[in-house]
């Protein structure tokens, strides 16, 4: 790509950065979508429009690096680098999760076993602070910001440019499912993969305490003769496929996006696993950006109405991060205390330590837990969250903050460093234009 690129995007970000500067007081960001699980309270922040920073700038095949505007979405970077062969080295499983969405958020995906989270496969970003500077920020560079940034959730500044590694990849993969009874044996098989891995994506499924299927992937050059790709996109539900057959194939593309048609299997919510609706949906509005959409309306007036008569409820949507050595006893402690099922299951490993608001240790291998469903409730509004946020203390984990938090200021200062959190806000934001980070997380900002 040309220098054309390279200047159309300083444009854009001088567009933005003079708003910035021209305008006082607090802002937050106007996007067209989002993954964020948490209500946002009503504001009369000035909301900052950056729903144009999203291009490819450059794709670099020798480097495998791609420089991207950080509110490009993971479907058109995708996009993007598959004709060259190439896709990032994490894509996280919904298509409108954006590169800067996921930078500062934890992105995480089934390659997490061999390269980390998404922040781990970022070279270098730029972030717009407060006042309109960008600072360029890597290792070598404002290297405070760089490893501040991730779990920072936009508190301290926008990534306005990513430039992340890509990998090679070939057309299709071949998935190997394998049913397993025992917590401790799929453990196990995941620990051996992380230290020695041998496939090229590996995840898994807690379907309940003695059914669980881990999922490895491995590419391949073409199908073997006769053998078509399966298509996931329309009538038939991937997750479903996981327990009726030991193999499959899928072409790279639809391997990428295969969580994103039923929102792993949370399209249930919105009557979407049934044969009529996905036929009336049709193939192009089975998809994450369709459901969030119906979620988001649904809790407004009238289909909250539907509230008063159903049982009282309590959303629990989370994704917990916890040493594999702790992994069954979490999933057990889990299964008689909140009990959603299923439970996606992806594991990761922690290339680097330095990374300061969400500290993990380089010593062992993790296992991301991600559950989304409602629970029935007599108890108190916001119980089955806490309790979640107790197992993930007590079995030594950390919580992604994308969703709701229960935390009093205190734990989860203890959690998050407030020491070096608070240092980089007076650097970029010292007159708090955008919402502190427990505001955000906690106080749903
Ligand atoms: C049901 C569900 C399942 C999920 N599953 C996965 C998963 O499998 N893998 C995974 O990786 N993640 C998953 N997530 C979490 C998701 O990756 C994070 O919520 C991520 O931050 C969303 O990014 P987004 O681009 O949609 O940003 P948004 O939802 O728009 O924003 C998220 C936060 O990031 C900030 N932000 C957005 N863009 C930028 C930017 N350019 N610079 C700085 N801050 C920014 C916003 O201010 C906001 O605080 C899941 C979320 C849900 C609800």
């Amino acid at each position: 790509m040309s220098e054309s690129e390279w200047k159309a995007h300083q444009a854009r970000v001088d567009a933005l950065t003079r708003v910035l500067a021209e305008t006082k007081g607090p802002v937050r960001l106007k996007k067209s979508t989002s993954n964020l699980f948490r209500q946002r309270a009503p504001s009369d922040r000035t909301e900052l429009d950056v729903t144009g920073l999203n291009h490819v700038i450059e794709i670099d095949p020798q480097a495998r690096t791609v420089d991207v505007e950080g509110m490009t979405t993971y479907a058109e970077l995708v996009d993007a680098t598959l004709p060259h062969g190439l896709a990032p080295a994490i894509v996280p499983e919904l298509k409108s999760i954006t590169i800067g969405g996921a930078t500062t958020g934890l992105g995480i995906e089934s390659s997490g076993f061999r390269y980390g989270l998404v922040h781990d496969t970022v070279h270098e970003l730029d972030v717009m602070t407060a006042d309109g500077t960008i600072l360029t920020c890597s290792p070598n560079e404002n290297p405070e910001l760089f490893y501040g940034f991730p779990n920072s959730y936009g508190s301290l500044g926008y990534a306005t440019r990513v430039r992340a590694g890509l990998i090679a990849v070939q057309p299709f993969v071949r998935l190997e499912h394998t049913p397993i009874d025992d917590p401790e044996k799929v453990f196990a098989a995941i620990g051996e993969e992380c230290a020695n891995p041998k496939c090229d994506y590996l995840d898994g499924v807690y379907f309940g305490p003695s059914e669980f299927v881990l999922v490895r992937a491995h590419f391949v050059e073409s199908l073997p003769a006769g053998v078509q790709a399966s298509d996931y996109t329309w009538m038939r539900q991937y997750w479903r496929s996981l327990r009726e057959r030991r193999e499959d194939y899928l072409t790279i593309h639809d391997y990428l996006w295969r969580w994103d048609t039923d929102w792993f299997w949370c399209s249930k919510n919105v009557g979407a696993q049934l044969a009529p609706v996905r036929l009336l949906l049709g193939r192009k509005r089975l998809n994450s950006v369709t459901y969030q959409k119906i979620m988001r309306a649904s809790h407004r007036f009238p289909l909250n109405l539907l509230s008063r008569v159903r049982p009282r409820t309590e959303s629990v949507i989370q994704d917990v991060d916890i040493p594999i050595a702790n992994a069954a006893a979490f999933l057990a402690d889990f299964e008689n205390s909140i009990g959603i099922r299923p439970v996606w299951i992806c594991p990761f490993v922690v290339p680097d330590d330095r990374f300061s608001l969400f500290r993990l240790s380089t010593d062992t291998a993790y296992i991301n837990f991600g559950f989304w469903d409602m629970v029935r409730s007599s108890e108190a509004d916001g119980h089955y969250n806490r309790r979640v946020e107790q197992l993930v203390a007590k079995h030594g984990g950390k919580k992604s903050l994308y969703s709701r938090s229960t935390y009093d200021e205190k734990t989860f200062w203890s959690e998050y460093n407030r020491e070096v959190y608070e240092t980089l806000k007076r650097q970029v934001d010292p007159d708090g234009r955008f919402p502190g980070l427990y505001e955000k997380a906690v106080g749903q900002q």
